[in-house]
């Protein structure tokens, strides 16, 4: 009878050893030192610690995976949803803006989540998107740029107007190639990793408190998304 029963490590209480310890194959005696009490008061109590962005990021891996547990079920609910969006999109789109007020802050907090606890998850979930719908994104882009034509043709000349102003008269040859190195290196890391690399101008052309110039030493290449968010924005340390 005696050899059923073990103290347990967390609170020191004789329990059964079939009943209320857990097989743990990796401990000496196959199952775990503390009783199956402990183990999930402390589990519960780790869970809870977690901060908004760490929760958040399991929610978001658990769902991930139950997604890919049952690809056929996913497929049917958002064959459903689409059908269901396709009947009543603007009744839907004025939801969603209701529903975007009514909860900004969590959904901003779930999308930068998703922006940096799994970045990795949601470049290869983008990656596999553009794979099955280049023709379609593409087409799209091209549409996007006829129809804003002259909106781009306006932000590319200001902007190659402030690149040439800030290129120096002493610049070499040599450093004018290694300028377009930077460039063309930029446009291989984006094609190879479907994500957008942009060269950044680690001290902006047209700053507040300094203009850098356009020489390689001012050029970094960034995500476009961390460029975005740096913007004209420099300041003093
Ligand atoms: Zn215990």
């Amino acid at each position: 009878m005696q050899t059923n029963l073990k103290i347990c490590r967390g609170c020191g209480q004789v329990k059964d050893i079939t009943s209320d310890f857990a097989v743990d194959r990796s401990k000496k005696g196959g199952i775990t030192s503390r009783c199956k009490e402990c183990c999930r008061q402390s589990s519960s109590r780790r869970r809870s610690l977690r901060s908004p962005e760490q929760k958040e990021a399991d929610a978001f891996r658990r769902s991930e995976k139950r997604r890919a547990a049952n690809p056929e079920a996913r497929q049917k609910i958002n064959c459903q949803a689409r059908l269901r969006y396709g009947a009543n999109r603007a009744d839907q789109l004025r939801r969603n803006a209701l529903y975007r007020k009514r909860a900004l802050e969590k959904i901003k907090l779930r999308e930068k989540v998703r922006r940096t606890a799994c970045a990795d998850l949601l470049r290869e979930q983008y990656a596999s998107y553009y794979l099955r719908n280049r023709e379609q994104i593409l087409a799209r882009n091209k549409i996007w740029r006829l129809d804003n034509r002259e909106r781009r043709a306006c932000s590319l000349a200001r902007r190659r107007a402030a690149v040439l102003q800030r290129i120096p008269r002493w610049l070499s040859a040599e450093a004018i190639s290694q300028i377009k190195e930077v460039y063309a290196r930029a446009r291989q890391m984006s094609e190879a990793s479907f994500l957008s690399y942009h060269v950044d101008h680690i001290y902006p052309l047209q700053g507040r408190y300094v203009s850098g110039l356009h020489v390689p030493e001012n050029l970094q290449i960034l995500l476009a998304s961390e460029n975005l968010k740096k913007s004209n924005k420099w300041t003093p340390q």
